[in-house]
């Protein structure tokens, strides 16, 4: 197969790459299950220094990545840069707290003494996602070798670029061979790759489709998975929200990314006193975006990851019409070259219309009417996903009190979901399982190990 980076401003071919051979990957394996043996032993100081320098080169090297994230996928060139500075932030983020966070933890049992140790486990294979093609390597394999892990990555074919500049970074800064190894390879062969006894457990984040497919795989070769899947994110509106930074908030939460969050704000239910001011500022806000070249500071929205997203997005929109639904605004592909959808609002979405449950990872929003706070909590919890969310209102308790009823992994009051570094992040229901970033995010892929001091005299 024949891997390509085709600039989605353009749909032009940038590059091309060949898939790497079975050979090539089996032996990118045993370099890692080598690496392992010498890693495991380290101290924590040689690891942080690596991904110091990791976040330093990042840093160094932004204005280059983020041209290279921009070409490839299409995001806005700040906030390609952005995505640099926080991944650069996660790195050194781990490199500073993980000792701390894995220390022993002393038991106090009954009889003698007993602790915890967080021992590392071995060879995982992460595979991730074009839409933050820095960000999401980073929260996966920051902590993961700060534990003692290493590491494989099978990265969106569409971001081939970006796959390979990560490893030269790792090289750059010291790290030994087999530490972090990009492969080049299709999905189906990362899953086929899951039963390979040398690879200890698996972390994937994409669709629901890939999650179920990989997860099915670890569970018959009971290897340990986390999976980080799509969502659904509803932001709520309650009747004494502060309407204009509440609208401004809407619009970042569904454009941010081109739309393509996996936390952007996709169902908009707003309660019925102030509906009428909200939609009529929303759509005002969403028609003036500036739309065009990513690369361009003053656009506002860029393309879609790839022609075959636009397409994607704009056949469950006339899907959605033809299920019943009703366009306010947009609603179609661009008239231009790339792989443009306009900005669009959709409302009358009833449980019925095929669209319903589905996610729509584009600049598309649907929005709903309810009466009470009651109502827009059960619109909110009537989603296969359960990412994240947010709750807008003046009133802290009453946002607290309705973010405590919703099903989701996380929810904002007074902003959109969004992460950081020290935030954990994940998901529950169709979202998926485990958490990443913070001290959580770091204990997925440990052995929790007791050790036990007794007495020779202590009774059985
Ligand atoms: P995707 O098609 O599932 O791709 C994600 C990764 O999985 C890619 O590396 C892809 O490789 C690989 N893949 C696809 N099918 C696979 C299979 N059967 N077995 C093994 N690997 C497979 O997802 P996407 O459409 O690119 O990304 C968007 C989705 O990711 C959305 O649903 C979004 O919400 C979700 N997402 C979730 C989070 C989170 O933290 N919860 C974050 C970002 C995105 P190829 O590129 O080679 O197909």
């Amino acid at each position: 197969m024949t891997i390509q980076s085709v600039n989605p401003t353009t749909n032009k071919v940038i590059k091309s790459f060949t898939e790497m051979t079975d050979e090539q990957v089996d032996k990118a394996v045993t370099k890692a299950a080598s690496a392992y043996e010498n890693w495991k032993n380290t101290d924590y100081k040689s690891r942080a220094d690596i991904l110091h320098n990791v976040a330093g080169l990042l840093r160094k090297k932004k204005d280059v990545l983020a041209k290279m994230i921009t070409s490839e996928m299409g995001k806005l060139l700040a906030h390609a840069e952005g995505e640099i500075k926080l991944s650069a932030e996660i790195f050194d983020y781990y490199a500073s707290n993980a000792e701390n966070f894995l220390a022993d933890k002393i038991l106090h049992p009954i009889h003698g003494h007993a602790l915890i140790r967080n021992a590392s486990i071995g060879v995982l294979l992460g595979i991730e996602p074009w839409n933050f093609p820095f960000y999401q390597v980073a929260r996966f394999a920051a902590p993961n070798i700060m534990i003692g892990n290493t590491i494989l990555v099978k990265h969106a074919s569409i971001v081939p670029q970006c796959g390979i500049a990560i490893q030269e970074i790792f090289i750059e800064a010291g790290a030994p061979i087999g530490l972090y190894t990009n492969l080049l390879i299709s999905g189906t062969r990362a899953s086929e790759l899951v039963s390979d006894k040398r690879i200890k457990g698996v972390s994937l984040t994409g669709s629901e489709a890939a999650g179920a497919s990989i997860a099915s795989v670890a569970g018959k070769n009971l290897k340990k998975s986390v999976l980080e899947l799509g969502g659904s994110d509803a932001f709520i509106v309650l009747d004494d929200a502060d309407m204009d930074k509440t609208v401004e908030w809407a619009v970042t939460g569904r454009i941010n990314n081109n739309g393509q969050c996996c936390v952007a704000s996709k169902r908009f239910i707003v309660m019925q006193s102030v509906a009428d001011i909200f939609l009529d500022k929303f759509k005002t806000k969403l028609s003036q975006l500036i739309v065009g070249d990513p690369m361009d500071s003053t656009t506002q929205l860029g393309p879609m990851s790839s022609e075959a997203a636009a397409e994607m997005i704009a056949s469950q929109v006339q899907k959605a019409v033809d299920g019943g639904a009703t366009i306010l605004l947009g609603g179609k592909r661009l008239e231009r070259e790339g792989a443009f959808m306009e900005p669009t609002i959709i409302t009358n979405m009833l449980p019925n219309n095929p669209v319903y449950y589905e996610e729509l990872f584009g600049p598309v929003a649907t929005f709903f009417t309810v009466k009470e706070e009651q109502d827009a909590i059960d619109l909110a919890n009537d989603s296969p996903y359960g990412l994240g969310g947010s709750v807008f209102t003046q009133d802290i308790e009453r946002g607290k009190r309705v973010a405590d009823q919703i099903d989701t992994g996380m929810v904002f009051i007074n902003h959109p979901t969004w992460t950081q570094a020290d935030l954990p992040f994940g998901g529950t229901k169709r979202s998926g399982y485990g958490r990443e970033l913070s001290e959580l995010g770091i204990v997925e892929f440990v052995n929790k190990k007791l050790i036990r001091v007794s007495e020779l005299s202590d009774p059985f």
